[in-house]
């Protein structure tokens, strides 16, 4: 037989130890994996001598804006840069315009984003409380990847987009969903069984809190900004989650963690024995109130960046297995949008393309391992999310796969992303260990930082 692909002499990286071989690819799948040489030649051949060999990345959380915003990017450009990046799936964010409230969105969707998608996807489904409850177990049921809930956002009334910043005399507005209504979507994600995503800051606690001290026009620091949006409204929001998934059921996994007390809470649930994880971002990681002076309004995400003692806990959530995978939150806004005003601009920037060079420079830096870096990556997401054949190098499973060259040095510049816009706070960041080629269902879409080929991602369900 000859093979399509073979990525030659490697260090594949497993669950708990490094091995030298060689990976043999045929029709997107992984058919050989072996020390020696195989008579049968293949069509591609790649040296991987002295790099390392991974499960294809996998960013949970990208808002590629598209359809809606594609002003400030789209799937075209997004799936360039999750390539660049050595991400080989990225998970579609609902808040689209359309959202993806029900079958139909999520059909058109699915269409929308095959045709521009480099690296495999999967679509998430967005949770309306009662405006499309009874959608969920269709949209379970067609292939979405779980359910987001964007706890204390208001939407508007005709189009469903979140309303940021929420006012109760705002026009056309359904206010933040009540306690009530939250409970039953957390019964019915339960009974789909997908787990159920929540943003997690409490829109009460933030309203009120902003009111008071923005009210003041000489109040413009990111301390002020902290003090309208504190650690609190994260810890409450997480407390009354983890409480309502102990009543359902429901598989909780909290996006972004960004607080030293989010962490404690959920380590204290899984400790109990509840099915309840977390992620968190490169911003949480890399960056830190203390950082706002040089670096500036870029750096404005929600939830927004904290303190240099929640960084501490973020990492040892990493190590001790709390927090189950890291993703970019990949949400671009343009250079004008993000200039001005701390509290009137949007928040969000580029990460899906330096999520995975920061995560190798940290296993560098001997935050973590190499091998916290393939579970938090890779095996970490593809399970939670039951991709089974993806998360693994092993005979059978898709071949997606990224090589990484661990002492290739690098810097993070923004007029270098594949982004349509190019906001980052890394910006000037010097990187250690970069994604050297990115390998989607055994074709090479990057080379070296270069994109390579045509879209042919695909769409991704749970097994
Ligand atoms: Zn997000």
């Amino acid at each position: 037989m000859k093979f399509d692909l073979l990525i030659k002499n490697g260090i594949i990286v497993s669950e708990k130890s490094l091995y030298k071989g060689s990976i043999y690819v045929k029709d997107g799948k992984i058919e050989v994996i072996t020390s020696a040489e195989l008579s049968d030649e293949a069509i591609e051949i790649v040296n991987a001598e002295g790099k390392y060999i991974f499960p294809g990345f996998i960013d949970t959380h990208v808002h590629s804006r598209d359809p809606g915003a594609t002003y400030k990017e789209d799937f075209y450009h997004s799936t360039q840069a999750a390539a660049a990046g050595g991400v080989t799936t990225i998970f579609e964010m609902p808040n689209t315009n359309p959202p993806i409230n029900n079958v139909a969105n999520l059909q058109r969707q699915i269409k929308n984003l095959e045709s521009k998608a480099f690296v495999n996807f999967g679509i998430w489904a967005i949770c309306l409380g009662k405006l499309n409850l009874e959608e969920l177990t269709s949209l379970h049921q067609s292939g979405v990847i779980g359910f987001k809930f964007f706890w204390g956002y208001a939407v508007h009334s005709q189009t469903f987009q979140l309303m940021y910043n929420y006012h109760p005399e705002m026009k056309d507005v359904i206010p933040p969903f009540s306690d009530g209504e939250v409970f039953e979507m957390f019964q019915e994600v339960a009974k789909t069984g997908q787990v159920f995503a929540i943003h997690a800051e409490n829109s009460d606690l933030i309203q009120y809190l902003t009111q008071k001290v923005s009210v003041d026009p000489n109040r413009k620091t990111y301390l002020d900004l902290l003090e309208g949006r504190p650690n609190l409204a994260e810890e409450l929001t997480i407390q009354a989650g983890i409480s309502m998934a102990k009543k359902t059921g429901a598989r909780l996994h909290v996006l972004h963690v960004s607080t030293a007390e989010g962490i404690q809470h959920i380590r204290q649930a899984q400790k109990e024995g509840y099915p309840i994880t977390a992620e968190t971002c490169p911003h949480y990681l890399f960056l830190s109130a203390e950082d706002y002076e040089e670096i500036g309004p870029k750096m404005k995400v929600y939830p927004p960046v904290k303190f240099k003692k929640d960084q501490e806990e973020l990492w040892n959530a990493l190590r001790d297995g709390t927090i189950s995978l890291v993703c970019s939150d990949h949400a671009p806004h343009t250079e004008e949008e993000k200039e001005g005003d701390l509290w009137s601009i949007p928040a969000g920037m580029c990460g899906v393309e330096s999520l995975v060079p920061l995560m190798i420079n940290a296993v560098n830096e001997e935050k973590i391992s190499i091998f916290d870096l393939r579970r938090l990556l890779s095996e970490g997401p593809a399970k939670l999310f039951g991709l089974e054949s993806k998360g693994e190098i092993k005979i059978g499973a898709d071949a997606d796969i990224t090589i990484v060259d661990m002492d290739k040095k690098s810097i993070i510049k923004s007029q270098n992303l594949h982004s349509k816009s190019k906001v980052t706070a890394f910006d000037g960041f010097n990187i250690k260990g970069m994604p050297v080629q990115t390998i989607v269902g055994g074709k090479i879409v990057m080379k070296n930082g270069e994109i390579i080929g045509k879209p042919s991602g695909s769409f991704v369900t749970p097994n």
